[in-house]
């Protein structure tokens, strides 16, 4: 079971690669100082490459990834993603230049994020964009620095941002980083905010509201326009969390709405592999009032010249080096060229049938709270199985034994025991007939053998973890004196 390291795979003068003797030996010593030459060779593993490369193939396949299993992830649409994508990442017309190469030898990158803008600026309906924020979370505190400014700049200092308690972490922890105060208000019993909740806490010192949609119970939330003309009553912005946008893509614009200003995961919504805290980007869409407040540069084109625009009257600067994460923007640039309007329009179908697919199979054994509105996730709550002595924590625990992902859990907070769960669009019936399978034989095994989940995972590299310890103190060394 226990894979052994490379090192221990190690076997005297093995060879992987033979290189050509050096023929400046000599000279190398020549010109390096004594104390910078090595006296001993290096102590790296002697192994065939045939070895090597099984080695790097186990490794990889003790990890869960979208290519090896169903990956239900609430949330984050861990979705597959097309290999195009990648084919076309490593063209060299693309990784070998350089942002700071004269606009006229980069102009094919400049009209790909131009092109992107357009593109994603007429699925939101909002008036302009830029995409140099490089994560959702930061696509956030960009906006929340826009509304900071936008009120500045009307020469009153506003920071009370109003948002539900489904609020995705993120929301409130960019609005207080910003410096801003968080309002937050309870959601309705159909997991909504709450029209009455905003009426008692608006006043004229309201900085703006963020809203999730659909929401983190995947709930989505239909009175966006009332809660739009609030807000708008006393010149606040409305922000909207577009993290679930493959939702409504090619049916509901946020520009339409009321929002004033949207993020958008690129890597979620328009494909990027994520999850093990790669490159994302996390561009922001904003309306008409807010155009001149965009970060600079903003890529803008003149006839058939694109060009960079530094002269954006209230930019609130830069956010960013250089453009943001390039190649994440051209994964989304193919992405949404391959699919067109028609294939978008499919993405939303999928994601939501697939959702409420799901959620009909699973709900007899896992009560769904809010179920009105359903759209690409949804929320089950584990807290029945507390009576056997099993938490939702088994649950996901369990899962990886039976090859799956586990769902989110324990978030959002409103949802007790919470397992939050976003099949994704990609997926076939079959795979979530298998998933609901398996659920539900979980949850027998939770009544008639608890102890299998509470020993859970059992074929995994390791199982329970202290997990807060694992992160901060790895035990990755290799130790050479053994
Ligand atoms: C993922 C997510 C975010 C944060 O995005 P990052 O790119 O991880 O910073 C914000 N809101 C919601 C609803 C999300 O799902």
């Amino acid at each position: 079971m226990a894979t052994k390291t490379i090192f221990e795979k190690s076997v005297k003068n093995r060879k992987g690669y033979t290189l050509p003797k050096c023929k400046i030996d000599n000279e190398v010593k020549k010109i390096f100082p004594a104390n910078l030459l090595r006296s001993d060779a290096p102590r790296i593993p002697e192994v065939s490459e045939l070895d090597t490369v099984r080695h790097y193939i186990e490794l990889s396949d003790k990890n869960h990834f979208i290519e090896k299993g169903f990956y239900p992830l609430g949330s984050c649409t861990m979705k597959y993603n097309p290999k195009i994508n990648d084919i076309v990442n490593v063209l060299t017309g693309f990784t070998d230049i350089h942002p700071m190469q004269p606009e006229d030898t980069i102009q094919g990158a400049l009209q790909v994020m131009y092109e992107l803008q357009q593109d994603l600026a007429e699925i939101s309906g909002m008036r302009a964009l830029s995409l140099q924020p490089v994560a959702g979370a930061h696509g956030e505190f960009t906006g929340v620095n826009i509304i900071y400014n936008y009120h500045k700049n009307k020469g009153r200092h506003r920071t009370k941002i109003i948002m539900p308690d489904s609020s995705h972490g993120t929301n409130p922890a960019t609005s207080a980083l910003h410096g801003m105060e968080v309002i937050e208000i309870k959601s309705n019993d159909d997991g909504k905010v709450d029209i009455k909740a905003v009426e008692e806490v608006l006043s004229d010192d309201i900085a703006g509201f963020m809203l999730t949609n659909p929401n983190t119970l995947g709930v989505f939330e239909t009175d966006v326009q009332e809660i739009a003309e609030l807000i708008h009553s006393v010149d606040g912005l409305m922000y909207m969390d577009g993290a679930n946008l493959n939702a409504m893509l090619g049916y509901l614009r946020p520009g339409n709405m009321g929002f004033d200003i949207v993020h958008f995961n690129l890597h979620k919504t328009f494909s990027t592999p994520h999850g093990g805290g790669g490159p994302g980007a996390g561009g922001i869409g904003v309306s008409e009032k807010l155009v001149e407040y965009l970060p600079i540069p903003v890529v803008r084109k003149k006839e058939y010249v694109y060009y960079l625009d530094y002269d954006v009257k209230h930019s609130i600067g830069k956010v960013h080096s250089y453009f943001g994460n390039f190649l994440v923007m051209l994964r989304a640039y193919i992405y949404l060229k391959m699919l067109g309007d028609i294939g978008l329009k499919r993405v939303a179908e999928n994601a939501v049938i697939n959702s409420n697919y799901l959620m009909a199979k699973l709900r007899s054994e896992y009560p769904v709270p809010y179920q009105k509105n359903i759209m690409h996730e949804f929320v089950a709550c584990g807290e029945k199985f507390k009576e056997y002595g099993v938490r939702t924590l088994d649950i996901a625990k369990r899962l990886l034994d039976y090859g799956f992902h586990a769902p989110t859990i324990y978030f959002p907070l409103i949802v007790h025991e919470a397992l939050m769960i976003e099949p994704t669009e990609t997926e076939s019936k079959e795979t979530l007939d298998n998933f609901a399978q398996v659920m539900l034989k979980i949850a027998k095994e939770a009544k008639d053998n608890s102890q299998l989940l509470k020993d859970a995972p059992q074929n995994t590299p390791v199982t329970r973890l202290d997990e807060t310890n694992a992160i901060k103190n790895l035990n990755i060394k290799y130790n050479f004196e053994a």
